[in-house]
């Protein structure tokens, strides 16, 4: 299914994707998104945005499921572990045969690492706990869209599926920059749920760079 975004504001709904949505709960989501974002910490103008002309549902979206929500709202608290030690709050879980196997938030700053985003530290943490570099049917859920490096390691890692909350149209690999899992000369291909309590997910990261701006004056 190959949906396209027409933006009129942000957060926004997507008329395609609003369709499964509707038909899986009953209830409308939005999904928000950010421009000139920067994980990293870097100087920002973050915040709910317009982005003309991105599209930011991957193309083969699927359908939220049941116990979506819930994993996400432990994400979000993952990511508020991150904010409360100055990194951008982003958080990520693994999941295998519905219970927790990995967990991690971002850490790039605090340990000099720029490949410390809280999908890969959840990668790692779920590797050491199944004792496997290989995650073969397990679900990851972060509440922000993956970068191409995170989506590159979602894919080493063979997981199965992918949940993210907010869009990131300045680096998200899922159908706002680029869509390395709609890819067919990549040899994996998790499936995508985008938008899971993306409102949320987003006004977490509105709220941290809001009020990194309020102290730096
Ligand atoms: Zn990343």
């Amino acid at each position: 299914m190959a949906l396209s975004a027409g933006l009129a504001g942000c957060p926004v709904s997507f008329s395609g994707l609003g369709a499964y949505q509707r038909g899986l709960n009953g209830r409308a989501r939005t999904a928000v998104c950010f421009a000139n974002f920067e994980r990293a910490g870097h100087a920002v103008t973050d915040g709910p945005a317009m982005a003309a002309g991105f599209a930011a549902v991957p193309a083969g979206a699927e359908a939220p499921l049941p116990a979506d929500e819930h994993w996400m709202r432990e994400a979000i608290d993952l990511a508020r572990q991150a904010a409360s030690a100055g990194e951008v709050p982003v958080g990520a879980l693994v999941l295998s045969e519905g219970r927790v196997v990995g967990r991690g938030f971002n850490q790039p700053l605090a340990t000099h690492d720029p490949t410390a985003h809280a999908e890969v530290q959840a990668l790692r943490d779920a590797g050491r706990t199944l004792g496997n570099y290989r995650l073969p049917g397990c679900t990851l859920v972060v509440t922000l869209e993956p970068c191409a490096m995170c989506a590159g390691a979602i894919q080493h890692a063979r997981i199965a599926r992918l949940v993210f909350g907010a869009h990131d149209p300045k680096t998200g690999a899922c159908g706002s920059v680029v869509d390395l899992f709609a890819e067919p000369r990549l040899n994996h291909h998790a499936r995508v749920t985008p938008g899971v309590l993306g409102a949320e997910c987003g006004r977490q990261l509105s709220a941290f760079f809001q009020e990194r701006r309020r102290a730096a004056r």
